[in-house]
């Protein structure tokens, strides 16, 4: 089995009153980074995990009223030298090497930067494009999505995962019981995690000299939430495409996490693990 090393980096980062993330505390602002993660794969080379903000996002908060409104729910803090392109330039990686891109779901916080990414394919599951595809003004701003943001030869990258791609996963997935296997290695293998929003998609990765990763977005936006089963509030209902199906994906990841500790969950925007993963490996 082929295994991948995993950077954790981030895209600046939005701010939300903390009641919003974790029910019953306080109206204190936090902030939220955007995080996104460069899998270098032995034989496909750099793979990107969502692409965080980027410019097209500047240009719709500047250029469009749904951009305007996005903006003033979740105030964004970003510059160029911190969007994806840049932050793999960084790393030595020229994001035309990038041959992937996994997109978890189609929030503007995680698709504003695959335009910048011109070579690679886009993969994702196909109920999370099919959600919004059609989706324009106020109807695609109540799912979270700016049109503007999808690049112009979207079609022509787009991977959608279809149905039949799903099989059964061993015991060390549990309580998972179908995935598919995204490069037919056993390196990459990608869960639904609806909720947040319809299809979207978690992702274990097989780590070298690490233990396993598991990359779950939007699942949950806190470590906190899967150890102990802690709810949004309920305003959050407005944004999200399903509690119910939310509630049953944060419970699943707390399974998991309780029959497999060892394996990091990274939730995109858990300001503990950005910590620990982004902030502690920058050099001052
Ligand atoms: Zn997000």
């Amino acid at each position: 089995m082929n295994q991948c090393k995993l950077t954790m980096l981030d895209t600046g980062y939005c701010v939300h009153p903390e009641h919003v993330v974790l029910r019953n505390r306080v109206l204190r602002p936090m902030r939220f980074p955007a995080m996104f993660a460069v899998i270098e794969h032995p034989e496909r080379g750099p793979i990107l995990f969502d692409t965080g903000y980027a410019q097209p996002y500047l240009d719709a908060v500047r250029s469009t009223w749904t951009g305007r409104i996005y903006d003033r729910v979740t105030p964004v803090t970003t510059s160029s030298d911190q969007f994806a392109a840049a932050r793999c330039r960084a790393l030595g990686i020229d994001p035309n090497d990038v041959s992937l891109v996994i997109a978890s779901h189609f929030h503007a916080d995680h698709v504003a930067g695959l335009v910048d990414f011109p070579k690679a394919e886009i993969l994702f599951l196909k109920s999370a494009w099919e959600s919004v595809a059609r989706l324009r003004g106020a109807r695609a701003l109540l799912k979270g999505f700016l049109p503007s943001l999808i690049p112009t030869d979207f079609e022509a990258r787009a991977r959608a995962i279809e149905g039949t791609e799903w099989a059964p996963l061993g015991s060390d997935l549990g309580p998972f019981q179908r995935g598919v296997d995204l490069l037919g290695d056993g390196s990459l293998i990608a869960v639904a995690l609806p909720g947040h929003a319809a299809g979207q998609l978690g992702l274990f990765v097989r780590r070298r000299e690490l233990p396993d990763a598991f990359l779950v977005a939007d699942a949950c936006w806190t470590t906190r939430s899967f150890e102990e089963h802690i709810m949004p509030s309920r305003i959050t209902r407005l944004l999200f495409d399903d509690m119910d199906a939310y509630r049953y994906s944060l419970g699943l990841i707390g399974a998991f996490h309780k029959l497999h500790p060892e394996v990091e969950i990274i939730p995109s925007h858990c300001s503990e693990a950005h910590g620990r993963l982004v902030l502690a490996t920058e050099t001052p």
